[in-house]
């Protein structure tokens, strides 16, 4: 990744290799890797490159006494190469400079969070980074290797897409690029049937709002001349799905269903949409965003 580039496909962000040239000094498996998947990442040379936030994360946990390892934890669920979409922890060591970083901190993907350092037992500059899956937990798992590391980390190649970064000794691994992603619309007209329960996961823009009526409609879901939706139960969020704390709708601003299930109370072929209720009033809405549960 570049600095300051974001990544984002159907409202999930992309896990991104975080720098912009990465060689890959001691690899997985290997020396004081055993076990593992952890990676030493160099840059493009002997000095110090940046690491930028693969994704918007948070930092949970640090350890000054042990090459100021610090943990980092995506904000919301997020895309993995390999098209898990879970939480995300990167544990990134070896920093000599710990200014800016605190447990708390937020910082948004493509923005700085580390640079490569000795800090610890380290030879030559780099960035011991491992990745895992799923809500940060604890700090180290040690193996039957006796080496220490991420509880639940996997693969790098399976975590970060590597859109835009320069690859430099470890082209042979099998790396993703976010282009790569099949978004799977099966889900769609001839799938739904009446009496089935189905849900819109997606985040939705307000194309228009009737303020007279408390609602408010959006093309993708209900077309130009189609019915308005009821605000009442829909969330408002930001383009990412993150609730917000103003609830009040106004064009342009991004919105999502609630979780319950709808079901589907008719169908209409020509327009290929699928009749529900929301909030007691019949809607038709397309059948393809929908997504049969
Ligand atoms: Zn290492």
């Amino acid at each position: 990744m570049n600095k300051g580039q974001k990544s984002i496909t159907n409202s999930i962000q992309n896990i991104l290799m975080p720098m912009e040239v990465t060689g890959i000094s001691q690899a997985d498996n290997e020396g004081t890797h055993l076990g593992t998947y952890a990676v030493d990442l160099t840059g493009a040379d002997c000095g110090k490159s940046n690491a930028y936030a693969p994704v918007d994360v948070e930092c949970v946990a640090m350890d000054t006494k042990n090459g100021n390892a610090v943990w980092w934890q995506s904000i919301a669920p997020v895309r993995f190469a390999n098209g898990a979409i879970d939480y995300a922890v990167f544990m990134l060591i070896h920093d000599n400079d710990m200014t800016g970083i605190h447990i708390g901190i937020k910082y948004d993907q493509g923005t700085q969070i580390g640079t490569e350092g000795t800090a610890g037992y380290a030879t030559g500059n780099h960035i011991h980074f491992e990745v895992a899956k799923g809500k940060f937990s604890h700090m180290y798992d040690k193996n039957s290797q006796g080496t220490y590391h991420l509880p639940n980390n996997v693969p790098v190649e399976e975590a970060c897409f590597i859109d835009d970064t320069k690859m430099l000794n470890c082209n042979n691994w099998s790396w993703k690029y976010t282009k790569d992603i099949e978004i799977i619309t099966k889900n769609d007209y001839d799938v739904i049937n009446v009496g089935d329960t189905f849900r819109y996961t997606a985040v939705y823009e307000v194309n228009q709002v009737l303020v007279s009526t408390d609602s408010i409609w959006c093309h993708k879901l209900t077309g130009d001349g189609g019915a308005s939706l009821p605000a009442k139960p829909l969330i408002k969020c930001d383009a990412y799905g993150r609730t917000t704390i103003n609830q009040v709708f106004m064009v342009g601003d991004y919105f999502k269903f609630p979780t319950d299930k709808l079901t589907c109370l008719g169908k209409d072929k020509a327009t290929a949409a699928i009749q529900f209720k929301l909030n007691g009033k019949l809607i038709w809405g397309y059948a393809e965003p929908a997504h049969k549960e």
